[in-house]
């Protein structure tokens, strides 16, 4: 299910600063070399996060499913300058692929990279965040949440990504994935630790700030 008329979507990325050089390449990339490119975040929310990053203006950024690495990019934008993104990924085949695109875009020293299930690494990352990206496996989500939720700084942002998934969240009959993101979106909603909001953006991005 499209949520956005297609001449409105195309007419708000006509409108949207387009992707630089580096990002416009990734895409293409991935398209031509890497399975599944669906899953790349993509110009037009990869600009809005860019866009959440330079309000927020964070000093430590966790990212749970890295992919290639568009939204990593688009993340670190609004990054203080001391400050660090750690983003992690299970799929070691496209670390040396990744690497280099972070390498590309100057992001060698802001950007840490970890390969491995997030579900043992974030625990393993000594930081307090101003801003999460969730955008792993969907049956995890809720998991993500409550691995990350005590290390974000009061204030700062959780964000997870397909929580409409494609529509689904509204059948009668869901599937394992789409109750497991509408499981994530019910927690969201009850917890009283966080306030909330679901942008109906691409395929739904739900965000969370923790009081
Ligand atoms: N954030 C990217 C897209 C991420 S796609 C973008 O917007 O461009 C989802 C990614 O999550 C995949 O690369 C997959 O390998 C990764 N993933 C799935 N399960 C995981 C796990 N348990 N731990 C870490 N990464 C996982
Ligand atoms: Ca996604």
């Amino acid at each position: 299910m499209e949520f956005i008329d297609e001449k409105i979507q195309q007419y708000a990325e006509t409108f949207t600063t387009q992707e630089n050089e580096i990002l416009k390449q990734l895409n293409r990339d991935t398209h031509a070399k890497i399975l599944m490119p669906r899953m790349l975040s993509g110009h037009l929310q990869g600009q809005f996060l860019s866009m959440i990053s330079c309000m927020i203006q964070p000093e430590k950024i966790l990212e749970i499913g890295t992919y290639t690495g568009y939204s990593a990019i688009c993340l670190a934008k609004g990054l203080k300058p001391n400050g660090i993104l750690h983003t992690i990924d299970i799929n070691e085949e496209l670390e040396t692929f990744v690497s280099e695109y972070f390498e590309k875009a100057n992001l060698k020293n802001k950007i840490q990279y970890h390969i491995g299930n997030a579900l043992n690494i974030i625990s393993q990352i000594n930081e307090t965040f101003d801003l999460v990206f969730i955008d792993a496996d969907k049956e995890n989500y809720c998991n993500y949440f409550d691995l990350v939720i005590d290390k974000v700084k009061s204030g700062g942002f959780i964000l997870a990504d397909n929580v409409l998934w494609s529509g689904k969240v509204l059948e009668d009959k869901k599937d394992k994935d789409t109750l497991s993101i509408h499981h994530y979106n019910q927690k969201i909603m009850l917890d009283t630790r966080v306030e909330n909001i679901l942008l109906p953006i691409r395929d739904g991005i739900m965000i969370a700030r923790k009081l």
